[in-house]
């Protein structure tokens, strides 16, 4: 069970999303609220181009040595994240669910449009799992199946996830999805399951085999994915150069996305 404190800890997360939402329409999230700055300690390093993938041998533990991010400019996507959500879904075959209703169909990956209230301009961002170092999803599991890789992937182990939603309730992103009929037809490296829950793993079977996550291939002008610890990274090197945000970064939840152009 977790410690008291943690569901209160959530608590405030959900009121806090909460409290942003009551002031815009379900799909609109007023950026004054909804995106802060970067921490500093990662935007004020510079790096030389770290473009090579460090490749992990699947005999060895993951470690902390590195923490997988993506940087994502929003002005340089074709369509507002739609190519993202299109090879997503591709990649892992969610979302055409012929048993499933429009509403629960899974979205590991969705277009969001924001109007700023003061200036009245309008963008819209692709929203994925943020990959949370403090990530409340992980906080709340009964089981550990929402679980935190030293790596920085959050992840759900299919086999020990008994499906109540928990993690649902806690993603302050509404980044997870349940999977409420069962799957045929499946992807042979990206499993699901019928009463699981399932989000962006950020390709983690990609990235375990030293390849870039699907949506990042698919957006290579727009999406950098890289190692947040290593200042010689090329993700590092652009935050450093053009900064990022995260969204809600007043949650402190130390997000592993990144977004230039907000
Ligand atoms: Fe968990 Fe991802 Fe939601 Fe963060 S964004 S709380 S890591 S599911
Ligand atoms: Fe989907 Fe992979 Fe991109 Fe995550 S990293 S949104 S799982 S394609």
């Amino acid at each position: 069970m977790s410690e008291p404190s943690k569901p209160n800890q959530v608590d405030v997360y959900r009121r806090k999303f909460m409290a942003v939402l009551s002031g815009a329409a379900a799909t609109v999230l007023a950026p004054s609220l909804a995106v802060r700055a970067v921490d500093s300690a990662v935007a004020d390093k510079s790096a030389m181009d770290g473009s090579v993938m460090k490749v992990r041998p699947l005999t060895q533990p993951v470690t902390d040595e590195v923490r997988w991010g993506l940087l994502i400019d929003i002005e340089q996507l074709q369509d507002g994240g739609a190519t993202m959500v299109a090879a997503c879904q591709r990649e892992h075959g969610w979302g055409d669910d012929p048993k499933a209703s429009p509403e629960q169909q899974a979205q590991w990956i969705r277009t969001v449009t924001v109007t700023d209230q003061q200036s009245g301009r309008e963008f819209t961002l692709p929203v994925m799992c943020q990959h949370c170092e403090t990530a409340p999803c992980v906080d709340v599991c009964p089981t550990g199946a929402s679980m935190r890789r030293a790596d920085g992937i959050v992840q759900v182990n299919k086999h020990t996830c008994i499906g109540c939603r928990y993690c649902m309730m806690a993603c302050p992103y509404k980044a997870r999805s349940f999977v409420h009929e069962s799957l045929e037809d499946q992807l042979p490296h990206s499993p699901r399951g019928k009463g699981t829950v399932e989000s962006c793993n950020l390709c983690v079977h990609r990235i375990d085999a030293g390849r870039l996550p699907a949506c990042v291939e698919a957006e290579p002008e727009a999406v950098i994915f890289g190692d947040l610890n290593d200042p010689n990274s090329r993700i590092r090197q652009a935050l450093a150069a053009q900064g990022g945000q995260q969204i809600r970064a007043d949650l402190q939840l130390n997000n592993g996305v990144r977004y230039q152009g907000l």
